[in-house]
């Protein structure tokens, strides 16, 4: 039986195309192994969207065709994309797949197999992801029109385009029907679910409950409303996309963890503008609060850009006091790096590499401080986690709160996957410590 192995790079879009991709394999008769085990077949989904993420895409492949001179290597993603866009080859890819092809990998590849396949191979049920039943990430949209200054995802995503409601619940039905508890949403710009539907368009009806769905707030209900779904989490959604429907469908539903990543990358007026990013750092700040009083228990995380040309020490400090007067409970702080195409690579006032090197550490260490002082508010309090195996630890789990506290503690493998209540007892280094109760 051949072996396939996938390698995937970047945002839980990827991830999720990714496990598509795989179950396609299974169901031509591959054996799925580990991403970079020995294998006939590999897949790499790569990432364009920082220069680390496209030059660690280009690491992998290489060394992928380097270790296993015979496989197939497949190429596609992002930096796929990007590579066409911009006339660059993968020297050491057998195939280069466009972003809106890559499901049909499977398909293509399986042709240069059969020989090999026996007659009625058997069909192999796949996991996505590998790990225990335990979140499923479905993808409800693709495409971005948002041209954000520094981004070059708009041209290796294209328009929004919105995958019919009837198709994600019944994703979601197959992934409860498997044991996954959490249902995680996502999409390039998620928020822009449903923008693209047109009256006459059939396909936003769920079967049988004659409900339009039209935005992601209606999406949302639906798919709470399907039996068994005990939490539903939106992967990243933008501030302008962040509407009164959505936050009173949020507060509404039980099933709706209080947690959204609300991306703020800069919070200076004049970087803001300049980034194309279509808020001010008040009117972020006034979503914050009202989202906070609507949804009891809320954590927002976000991600912010450091270096963006022409970022003055001042724009760099507004962004600080506006991170800590939020009290964001995570962040994810990366370095601005030029992306080709983009109108921000052309800019001529360029932040020096030290510079947001400095500026990307002393904003790391406010995350983490103030991810640990939103922890610290619950200590005593008993939550709901959903439980994970913690890798190495035998006898220990781990596992997040509806509002994304990673909580460690002792328990037995038989829990994993279940949501467990666990008391938030300390905190120690970095890490929260709980017990089952
Ligand atoms: S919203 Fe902005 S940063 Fe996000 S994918 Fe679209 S253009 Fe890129």
């Amino acid at each position: 039986m051949p072996t396939v192995a996938c390698a995937t790079l970047g945002c839980k879009v990827n991830q999720y195309e990714s496990d598509r991709i795989l179950a396609g394999f299974a169901e031509r008769g591959f054996s799925i192994v580990a991403a970079e085990a020995p294998a006939d077949v590999y897949v790499i989904n790569t990432c364009s969207v920082t220069s680390v993420a496209e030059a660690k895409s280009r690491k992998l492949i290489r060394k992928l065709a380097k270790q296993n001179p015979g496989a197939t290597v497949v190429v596609t993603g992002c930096d796929a994309e990007m590579a066409r866009l911009v006339g660059r080859t993968f020297p050491d890819a057998t195939l280069i797949v466009a972003n809106d092809a890559k499901l049909d990998i499977p398909r293509r590849v399986a042709d240069r197999f059969a020989s090999r396949m026996s007659a009625e191979a058997p069909v192999t049920s796949v996991q996505p992801s590998h790990g225990p039943r335990i979140r499923r990430v479905i993808k409800v949209q693709d495409g971005c029109d948002m041209f954000c200054t520094y981004c070059s995802v708009p041209l290796t995503r294209g328009e929004v385009r919105s995958r019919s409601a009837r198709d994600i619940l019944a994703e979601v039905a197959s992934a409860v029907a498997t044991g996954h508890r959490e249902i995680v949403l996502t999409g390039v710009l998620l928020g822009s679910y449903g923008r693209d539907f047109c009256q006459s368009q059939a396909t936003g009806e769920h079967p049988g409950s004659g409900n339009a769905v039209e935005d992601l707030p209606s999406l949302i209900k639906e798919i709470a409303a399907v039996p068994g779904v005990e939490r539903i989490r939106l992967s990243s959604i933008e501030p302008p996309q962040v509407s009164e429907r959505l936050l009173d469908a949020a507060a509404q539903i039980a099933a709706f963890t209080p947690h959204l990543h609300i991306p703020l990358q800069s919070g200076d007026d004049g970087v803001l503008a300049a980034m194309n990013r279509p808020y001010t750092r008040s009117e972020y700040r006034d979503l914050c609060r009202r989202a906070c009083s609507t949804i009891e228990d809320l954590a927002i995380t976000t991600d912010v850009m450091v270096g963006f040309p022409g970022e003055t020490d001042q724009a760099f400090e507004n962004k600080l006091d506006l991170v800590r007067e939020i009290g964001f409970t995570r962040m994810h702080v990366f370095r601005y790096s030029p992306r080709p195409l983009t109108v921000a690579a052309s800019r001529t006032d360029q932040v020096p590499e030290s510079v947001r090197a400095q500026r990307a550490n002393r904003l790391g260490q406010v995350a983490r401080d103030l991810q640990l002082a939103f922890a610290r508010r619950y200590l005593g309090r008993t939550m709901d986690v959903l439980a994970e195996p913690l890798r190495d630890s035998p006898g220990w789990l781990a596992g997040y709160t509806p509002n994304y506290i990673r909580v460690v503690f002792e328990g037995r493998p038989s829990a994993v996957g279940q949501i467990v209540p666990v008391r938030l007892l300390r905190i120690r280094g970095a890490a929260v410590l709980g017990e089952l109760s």
